[in-house]
């Protein structure tokens, strides 16, 4: 089956009381039993239920997997796979990583005796030599966030395989739409599906999806056992994100295309980050693993200082000024003083985090619309 085919059908069959074409919303949490032990497969809905399943075969189906778990948030589904480590186990991670996967490693599963190294995955020799006896999983994330750098998720998976360490791409920016990583060597893949997968800005949700029996076995009983899942209702709504997914991706690439362009070409624009760009330093990982280049872009005005950036910010009317990504809207953010703002000046700007970068997560309106728009407030 094709992706296209998967979003909507992958892992689905009619409801078998009613034949409805879209999943009840199994609003329960227990299940009734004729006998104790006698029931229809459920029993207790933070081990099981109906929707959640549902929406988990799809997960596993649009991924190219054989296990979909979903969560109540990405970070939850982070903290699953964290638990699959034990003390004296070590973990590298990417420098730019996602800020609440940062304060989640270091803040939280660092003080139950796991060590975290973080390093630029653009060179993997670099994370070669940080592998030792006591590691066990290297977590990626590609396209970063802000700085849209892309990791080469084939060449650290054959580093992984040498060192029979665990691999897990975390493909929130990307979704299965435009990167596949468990078909490019990924044993787990996890998502934010608060972004593009549910797409409407109206859920919080994270998911996992995984091939192989004995991680998907470890990873049920652990999201059983913490019990972090999701409700019917927001499945429900994440399911129904899927089945836009590809029409959304694809509109959203092509204005993301636009709009990096516009910008490129502006003279008060000075960088653009976007990795369709050929003069993108990772521009061929990123052709070779990737179908197309999302409409996640980030750029610096020229000349701008920190309160410039937050007047073109505070100046959009069509792009809402707000935190999150990979809804329908289109949106922009100031990450000095939004997302990164926890991030020590310095150490910002080493990743290219300076205070007048913008951040947009371009959505599917009318692309004429959104560059007026981004016009109006660049010239003020
Ligand atoms: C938002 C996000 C997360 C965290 O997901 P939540 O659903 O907010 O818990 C993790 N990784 C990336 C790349 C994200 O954008």
């Amino acid at each position: 089956m094709k992706f296209n085919t998967k979003t909507i059908h992958g892992g689905q069959e009619h409801d078998k009381a009613y034949g409805a074409v879209m999943p009840p919303i199994y609003q329960t949490s227990t299940y009734a039993q004729s006998t104790p032990g006698g029931h229809k497969g459920y029993e207790y809905s933070r081990t099981h239920n109906p929707t959640r399943n549902a929406l988990e075969n799809a997960l596993a189906s649009i991924e190219g997997g054989n296990y979909g778990l979903a969560f109540g948030s990405g970070l939850a589904a982070i903290d699953a796979v964290m638990k699959l480590l034990k003390p004296g186990d070590e973990v590298i991670s990417t420098n730019d990583l996602y800020g609440g996967s940062f304060r989640l490693f270091t803040k939280i599963f660092q003080n139950f005796g796991i060590k975290f190294h973080f390093v630029e995955m653009d060179s993997v020799s670099a994370v070669a030599a940080l592998v030792n006896e006591n590691t066990k999983l290297i977590w990626v994330e590609t396209p970063t966030n802000p700085m849209m750098n892309i990791i080469d998720i084939v060449a650290v998976s054959e580093l992984a395989k040498k060192y029979n360490l665990m691999l897990a791409v975390d493909n929130t920016f990307a979704t299965p739409y435009l990167q596949q990583p468990l078909a490019l060597g990924a044993d787990i893949v996890m998502h934010s599906a608060t972004k593009y997968l549910g797409g409407h800005s109206d859920v919080v949700m994270g998911a996992l999806v995984v091939k192989d029996s004995e991680i998907a076995d470890q990873l049920y009983f652990i999201q059983n056992a913490s019990g972090a899942v999701c409700g019917p209702m927001d499945s429900f709504l994440v399911l129904r994100g899927i089945k836009t997914l590809h029409v959304r991706m694809q509109r959203h690439c092509e204005n993301g295309r636009v709009i990096a362009e516009y910008l490129a070409s502006h003279p008060s624009v000075e960088k653009v980050y976007w990795p369709g760009f050929e003069s993108h330093p990772n521009h061929e990982v990123a052709k070779k693993q990737m179908t197309d280049f999302g409409g996640m872009i980030s750029f610096v005005p020229k000349g701008a200082k920190y309160e410039d950036a937050i007047r073109i910010v505070e100046r959009l009317k069509v792009f809402t000024l707000a935190e999150s990504l990979g809804g329908v809207e289109s949106l922009a953010g100031h990450p000095a003083s939004m997302t990164h703002a926890s991030i020590p000046k310095e150490i910002r700007e080493q990743s290219g985090v300076v205070d007048a970068l913008i951040r947009l997560s371009v959505g599917i309106e009318d692309s004429d619309d959104l560059i007026e728009d981004l016009r109006q407030a660049i010239e003020g």
